[in-house]
């Protein structure tokens, strides 16, 4: 699944090739979580934003008040940008057999396109008044960035000691910080020396699960992403942190760290890696 450093990516990506656009057509797939891309009609494109796994791009119309089309891409959403000429031209089989799984579309002046795939059709598209995501739960309670100075230490604490969830729930819940999924909150763990079952934590460990998390983040940005079967990047390519990871998939091969085989478990429904020496409750 698309986490924080994937949408980055394909935010950084996108952004050049979508600027100043005006949309002047939409299709949706039948179904209420893609139908509202029709809604941006009419409006132009004027910056892109992202929060936690959610890019938001900010519309601007003459007749209406700014509003927000906001994409999540779910488990194997996929946004292109597909140039004027590219459907007149030879060759274009690959586009085709994509559009079987085209989940939305919106035509811009030009002739370009954006299209979002979606095969397993977890994604959302969404038109808001801008920074209205009531209907957006998840979105409307996303806690700080990792690289906010709001995500301290001790924000971190207390939300681990101040309820009853593993630590590795707390990290993938988005309230306590945006954009951590199941990935990089392995990575963050492990490379903090936390054990993803811990309760609590202590002020020490905070600050290092805090650090970890902003640098694993950072890598994986650095890196356009972790892909392990369906990402890839505005460009159709595959990121490269996959190659990087120290813990996460790694289940039966030694720790980076100590060498000690590093094991797997079903942590609050959600598939777990550690190293059961070098990370502790
Ligand atoms: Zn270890």
């Amino acid at each position: 699944m698309p986490e924080l450093p994937e949408v980055e990516t394909i935010r950084r990506q996108l952004s050049p090739k979508l600027l100043g656009r005006t949309i002047t057509a939409a299709w949706a797939f039948d179904s209420p979580k893609f139908d509202e891309a029709s809604l941006a009609v009419g409006t132009t494109i004027t910056s892109l934003r992202r929060r936690g796994k959610y890019l938001l791009v900010e519309l601007s119309s003459p007749e209406t008040a700014a509003s927000e089309l906001v994409i999540h891409l779910g488990m194997t959403g996929r946004l292109t940008v597909t140039p004027p000429t590219t459907g007149d031209e030879p060759g274009t089989t690959a586009v085709e057999a994509a559009d079987r799984h085209l989940r939305a579309r919106w035509s811009f002046e030009d002739g370009s396109t954006l299209r979002f795939h979606d095969v397993r059709r977890f994604g959302r598209v969404a038109v808001v008044r801008s920074g209205h995501y009531e209907q957006l739960p998840t979105l409307a309670s996303l806690g700080p960035e990792p690289d906010d100075e709001a995500f301290d230490a001790e924000h971190l604490r207390s939300a681990v000691n101040g309820g009853r969830r593993h630590v590795k729930t707390v990290l993938l819940s988005q309230r306590t910080v945006a954009g951590v999924g199941n990935i990089y909150a392995d990575e963050a763990l492990w490379r903090s020396g936390v054990d993803p079952r811990a309760r609590r934590l202590t002020r020490v460990a905070a600050l290092r699960l805090r650090d970890a998390v902003r640098e694993v983040i950072a890598q994986g940005i650095a890196s356009g992403g972790t892909t392990l079967r369906d990402y890839r990047d505005a460009d159709g390519n595959r990121g490269t942190n996959q190659d990087q990871l120290d813990c996460y998939g790694r289940q039966g091969e030694p720790c980076h760290r100590c060498g000690t085989t590093i094991v797997h478990a079903v942590v609050d429904a959600r598939s777990t890696s550690w190293c059961p020496h070098c990370q502790r409750r």
